[in-house]
């Protein structure tokens, strides 16, 4: 039996690297899984004064993080050292990777996730063994060549570090029938939360979505290919034919079903599937079954060309609730660029749909892109103020050129000489005042405190175009007035729910039972007070 260690960076959610442990399990391994760091801790500035830390957000951590580590793989004793990342933390891994080779020598390391899946080239430089793509079959024979002392040199999937080089092994056939694998390993036995210098077992960490709310995939792939998207070199890698995967129905219920026995505070599912709201078939099954037999609110992905109004309908009745859409812009132009061609108008008609449905919309926008005009921007706002002005948009992101995208090679083509994030694989675009413009003014278009008119003035004011933080600081105040500290929610939109709420439980046996307590206890003090002769008896109170 081996032992696999596998370490996440930033990520307690770690869907992929649970369905490998799942798997290694199910043949006999033991696995065990550190978050090193967690979601919350993004961008973290702790520790920035520590000459031995690694300080590169999103991914900065202190070398007293590192330390544990080093001294938790050390009371681990894994017969294989696993790090699952995407780029934005290439440079940390490689750190973390250095560090480890030097206390524990004869220790094999494999790096997996979207970044090495894209840039093999480079985490073969590094790692002894990079796991290309989807990893359940391909670690399973990796982790049993290890321990039958077999030959590892032709594993599919898997690149091997050699003193000449490496060896590339072609991709293997996805797996097509996903309801082989088993539910993901969400035991809390061999699970490690490392952070503050420690290695704590079996917690999630305090701020994680997963004390009440449970991830998971119900497909795999995309159905689009967009070019800034990792999909897209995921579809080069597989081919479109092979790529795009769902589980049967049944599948997801009885796995809901063991997450609703086992979850003690599951209050929330999150679809994480790249689109959800693909084949209608499905949907309709899903969506009569997930609202009779599980009946828990939950989060999924959309899109802005995969909505049919009666599969919308049936998810929302099945409890779908909230939604992030990607509509990264209003110009056509640009959205040919980003191999999204979508019209303009489609875009509007998804958001006013969603709106009439009643699922509460996020939208994904992408801005500072160095080959966007001044035009496009101004359609992106155009495009922005034909929404409800109920929608959400909390951050515009800005266009990441990674390393090995299509939008990168479009980008160099059009000559296109950005600054390279640093640990991260990726160029990004000095930041104009233009683009803080337009982020801002995009932003003010959720607020329907603002008449449209009055926005459209503002974008055609010069002063305010030469002044971005004028227009920065309003977005932000309009931000923290509307919605609760640190979330998507609006604060009118809870009071709201609160409110319904109240209304369901004022028909319900436990209100009416308060009622009457609150009855017999006003009866009881009048009593006392006139028998009693005075008003200064002590409160009396219900019981229970
Ligand atoms: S639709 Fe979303 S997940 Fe799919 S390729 Fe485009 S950006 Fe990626």
């Amino acid at each position: 039996m081996a032992h696999i260690a596998f370490v996440t960076l930033f990520d307690e959610w770690c869907l992929g690297v649970r369905s490998m442990s799942s798997i290694l399990k199910q043949k006999g391994h033991e696995v065990s899984i550190t978050y090193f760091r967690d979601m919350a801790a993004l961008n973290d500035t702790e520790g920035i004064e520590d000459p031995e830390g690694y300080h590169n957000p999103p991914g900065s951590v202190h070398s007293r993080d590192i330390r544990a580590l080093l001294d938790h793989i050390r009371a681990l004793q894994p017969s294989l050292l696993g790090f699952s990342f995407m780029s934005n933390f290439h440079g940390l891994v490689c750190v973390l990777t250095e560090h480890v080779r030097r206390e524990f020598p004869r220790l094999p390391i494999i790096w997996g996730g979207s970044d090495p899946t894209i840039n093999p080239d480079l985490a073969v430089k590094h790692a002894d063994y990079v796991c290309q793509g989807e990893g359940e079959e391909a670690i399973v024979d990796l982790v049993e060549a290890l321990a039958a002392g077999t030959t590892i040199q032709s594993i599919p999937n898997i690149w091997v570090k050699t003193p000449e080089g490496f060896i590339q092994n072609p991709p293997r056939h996805t797996q097509k029938d996903l309801d082989v694998y088993p539910f993901t390993d969400f035991e809390q036995s061999g699970k490690w939360y490392l952070h503050a210098g420690k290695a704590e077992q079996g917690v999630y960490p305090p701020s994680s979505h997963l004390h009440t709310n449970y991830p998971t995939l119900t497909s795999r792939g995309c159905p689009y290919s967009c070019s800034f998207c990792c999909n897209s070199n995921y579809r080069d890698l597989y081919g479109s034919a092979n790529y795009v995967r769902r589980h049967s129905v049944d599948y997801v219920i009885r796995e809901m079903k063991y997450r609703k026995e086992t979850f003690p505070n599951l209050g929330f599912i999150e679809f994480h599937d790249d689109v959800f709201t693909f084949k209608s078939s499905w949907l309709q099954e899903f969506s009569k079954r997930f609202g009779e037999e599980i009946g828990i609110p939950f989060f999924a992905y959309t899109h802005p060309t995969m909505c049919r109004n009666e599969d919308l309908e049936a998810l929302h009745r099945a409890g779908w609730t909230v939604t992030v859409m990607g509509v990264q812009s209003g110009s056509e132009e640009i959205l040919k660029m980003y191999d999204r061609r979508t019209a303009r108008q489609r875009i509007i008609d998804t958001v006013h749909l969603l709106r009439r449905i009643g699922v509460q919309l996020v939208i994904d926008l992408i801005g500072n892109n160095p080959l966007e005009t001044e035009d496009n921007m101004r359609e992106t706002f155009e495009m922005l103020l034909e929404f409800p002005d109920d929608y959400t948009l909390h951050e515009v992101n800005p266009l990441a050129l990674y390393r090995n995208f299509e939008i990168t090679r479009i980008a160099e083509e059009r000559g296109f000489n950005g600054h390279l994030l640093h640990g991260r694989n990726a160029f990004l675009a000095e930041e104009k005042l233009s683009y803080r413009f337009w982020n801002a003014m995009w932003t003010l278009t959720q607020f329907g405190a603002i008449p449209r008119e009055t926005l459209r003035d503002m974008s055609h004011d010069p002063y305010l175009q030469e002044h971005p933080e004028i227009v920065e600081g309003m977005a932000k105040a309009f931000i923290k007035s509307c919605y609760i500290p640190g979330t998507m929610v609006r604060k009118e939109a809870r009071l709201q729910q609160l409110e319904n709420e109240r209304q369901c439980l004022e028909g319900s046996r436990a209100f009416r039972l308060i009622n009457r307590i609150r009855r017999a206890r006003s009866y009881l003090v009048s009593h006392l007070t006139i028998k009693n002769g005075n008003t200064n008896q002590p409160p009396l109170r219900a019981s229970g």
